[in-house]
């Protein structure tokens, strides 16, 4: 006899959302975290396009404001604005969602196990540990976000890579609040600068790269104007999608961050782990329904062939891009406007999924003339997956 037919070891937004899904088809769910107040700290910036509706997981409530197009700055602020003439994304309160999502899994009938982290995931045995107790279960989904002790079990051989986040909430002058600002800055490459409006007042201001935590303080601090007043600071780990990564072994799975199921360009998780904890329900259901558990490999199965290209592909237009100057991007952003790209990328421009657009700057040449020093067959290849 088991404690739980499932264990949920995080409840982030992913993994309240997968132990709802579960207790609503009736199961018996355990949900663990280390914290005591879900969703605290922030750490999001809480930008998600409108294919979250998609996902049937947003209230109104949690959304703090609409935007319909960005407004894209080279290194010299030479800059495009795409957008669309509907809102494009949402701009969540990620604090009071990730409380929402939590809440809504406990009315479910899920059991709360706040305030206790787990030490130890045994996956020959499905138990988990935590300082004082013991729990077992049929099934265990690990969903602890970017550090994850598991995925180190599950993956000896394959060291978990990180972007790093920082962000400040800040308090500005009234602003319009229908685009986004997304900047590049040399050293933060593949990553970059975004200003993202939460009412007229407000703002979060941040950045996610790879290089130095001192360096890309001072390019956000450069960020913020004299008159602008910063309320809170925050930062975070941003997972690197690594394709080799095995996210099932015996009756056990990772999901959401801890998955590295978030796209390699935005460093965006929420849709992409909403889509995955549905395909884990889908399979996690079908293995307790017929006690057999080769349905979790196919959980590990749908997620590649859903995201394995879309995330290769933008992991290529990274490798790209971490290797342009700030010339380089000055140039482009000036044929950009020479050849009305603004216009093709307001079309064909999708947040979650960049391939359609990378194909059709393809197919009418436009990338060619953007970026003339970078090899043909590299950018043909951009969207190639294995
Ligand atoms: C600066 C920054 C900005 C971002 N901006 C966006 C954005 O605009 N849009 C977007 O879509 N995504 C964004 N993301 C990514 C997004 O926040 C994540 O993809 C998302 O939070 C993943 O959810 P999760 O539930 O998988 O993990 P998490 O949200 O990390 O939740 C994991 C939970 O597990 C708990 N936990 C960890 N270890 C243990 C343990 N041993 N025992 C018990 N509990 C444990 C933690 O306390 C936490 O509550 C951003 C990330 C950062 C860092």
């Amino acid at each position: 006899m088991t404690d739980y037919d499932i264990i949920v070891v995080g409840a982030g937004p992913i993994g309240s959302t997968y132990a709802y899904k579960m207790a609503k088809q009736g199961y018996n769910v355990g949900l663990f975290d280390m914290k005591n107040r879900i969703g605290q700290p922030l750490q999001c910036a809480g930008l998600v396009s409108t294919n979250i509706c998609d996902t049937k997981n947003l209230p109104k409530e949690c959304i703090d404001n609409e935007v319909k197009g960005a407004n894209l700055y080279a290194p010299d602020k030479t800059s495009i604005q795409v957008e669309k003439d509907k809102t494009v994304a949402y701009v969540l309160d990620r604090v009071m969602y990730d409380k929402y999502l939590f809440d809504r899994a406990i009315n479910e009938g899920v059991t709360p196990h706040l305030g206790e982290r787990v030490l130890d995931v045994d996956i020959e045995n499905t138990v988990i540990k935590s300082i004082e107790n013991k729990y077992s279960s049929n099934i265990i989904v690990v969903s602890s976000g970017p550090t994850c002790h598991t995925s180190k079990k599950m993956n000896p051989n394959i060291e978990d890579k990180h972007f790093m986040g920082l962000q400040y909430t800040v308090r500005t002058e009234n602003q319009d609040t229908n685009y986004v600002n997304l900047s590049i800055k040399q050293p933060l490459l593949p990553g970059f600068l975004w200003e993202i409006p939460t009412s007229p007042f407000t703002k979060r201001v941040g950045l996610f790269t790879n290089g130095s935590y001192k360096e890309s303080e001072q390019i956000l601090k450069m960020q913020i104007k004299p008159t602008d007043t910063i309320i809170e600071k925050h930062n975070g780990l941003i997972p690197r999608y690594n394709p080799n990564k095995k996210i099932v072994e015996n009756n056990t799975i990772l999901l959401g961050d801890a998955a590295g199921q978030v796209k390699p360009t935005t460093g965006g998780g929420l849709i992409s782990g909403f889509n995955c904890a549905e395909i884990a329900s889908i399979n996690t259901n079908k293995m307790l329904e017929e006690q057999d558990n080769t349905y979790l490999l196919n959980y590990q199965e749908e997620y590649r062939k859903r995201y394995a290209n879309e995330f290769k592909a933008q992991q290529n237009v990274q490798n790209i891009i971490k290797d342009m100057t700030e010339d380089d991007f000055n140039y482009m952003f000036k044929q950009l406007k020479k050849y009305d790209v603004d216009r093709i990328i307001s079309q064909y421009g999708d947040m979650d999924n960049q391939t359609p657009l990378l194909k059709q700057l393809v197919k009418t040449g436009t990338i060619f003339k953007l970026v003339p020093k970078i090899g043909v067959r590299r950018l043909k290849n951009i969207w190639k997956s294995r």
